[in-house]
């Protein structure tokens, strides 16, 4: 067995030309993995869309309906930041469908990786910030639900706040929340995690893996969750467009390879989503989040999983 991997072609839609939001990244990093031998085709599953009344586990069904339907008033729509169409709205879904795949994956074999996924500014009646349903909170209520796992660790390194799911699992025992981010970035108004760990601008590799390793470890023991959710936001790197910390690629993979030794060698499996990640050169982006999938393979290896 290899590492599980989980893409789906319809995760990339046409956008508008000159969109900032970077859409090829998706199919080019299926392309990446397979040509740099990073994965295998056989280690690749496909997801599908899930029933409408599993993202209602997490939204009303009056968003969820207006969202699909394409009757979302133009403010809501400008609060998302991605133009509608019918196949935004399939890919929309289908992504969803992506991340509760990684989680079963996961609970299955110790380690898994969804080549999208981690849209964590998605409010209940509301989306924000290119996040339209909330992948991870999904997901989470659906292993909950199949009586699969009872308590969920969310790790979210992205480098803005996860502020759709701070605000979900708010007084929710069931689900910790830790989200490690810069401070000074979008959301403009943060929610509060049951662990949030702000960052100052500019903060290089060796300081943020050592802020890390502060509070991971105790996190576990603390937690002891039956299935961690990781965010791999690659937002947090130098070149980054809308982050604002200054992480090289070596610290981008240091911290995946922490956070994946750590979970996996105390017991925990881990569900791992690739977040976000902004830049022109969409093969140097494309790279960033690659070092998700080659860390993740080095530990699947190590750990024999
Ligand atoms: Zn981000």
């Amino acid at each position: 067995m290899d590492l599980p991997i989980i893409y789906h072609p319809d995760y990339v839609v046409p956008l508008p030309e000159g969109h900032r939001f970077p859409m090829p990244k998706f199919r080019m990093l299926y392309e990446m993995l397979l040509a740099d031998g990073v994965a295998q085709i056989e280690q690749f599953h496909t997801p599908t869309q899930p029933l409408q009344e599993l993202i209602e586990l997490v939204h009303t069904t009056e968003y969820v309906n207006a969202y699909c339907q394409g009757t979302l008033d133009t403010k809501a729509q400008r609060r998302i930041g991605l133009p509608w169409s019918p196949a935004l709205a399939h890919r929309t879904c289908v992504a969803v469908g992506g991340t509760i795949l990684t989680a079963k994956l996961a609970l299955e074999s110790g380690l898994a990786c969804n080549t999208a996924g981690g849209t964590h500014h998605a409010f209940p009646n509301y989306g924000s910030g290119f996040c339209i349903f909330h992948d991870l909170a999904i997901a989470s209520r659906v292993v909950q639900q199949s009586g699969l796992v009872k308590k969920i660790l969310i790790i979210d390194l992205d480098v803005h706040q996860g502020d759709g799911t701070a605000f979900i699992f708010q007084g929710d025992d069931s689900v910790f929340t830790f989200s490690m981010h810069c401070e000074v970035n979008f959301p403009g108004t943060k929610q509060q995690s049951d662990l949030d760990v702000a960052l100052p601008i500019g903060m290089e590799d060796d300081e943020y893996l050592q802020t890390l390793a502060k509070y991971l470890p105790d996190l576990l023991t603390e937690v002891k969750p039956d299935l961690i959710f990781y965010d791999a936001g690659v937002d947090p790197h130098i070149d980054d467009k809308l982050g604002k910390l200054a992480l090289t690629n070596r610290g981008i993979y240091g911290r995946d390879m922490q956070v994946l030794t750590t979970c996996t060698k105390a017991g925990y499996p881990v569900a791992c989503v690739i977040g976000g990640g902004y830049a022109d050169d969409l093969t140097a982006l494309t790279y960033r989040h690659s070092l998700l999938h080659r860390a993740a393979g080095e530990v699947y290896q190590q750990c024999r999983l």
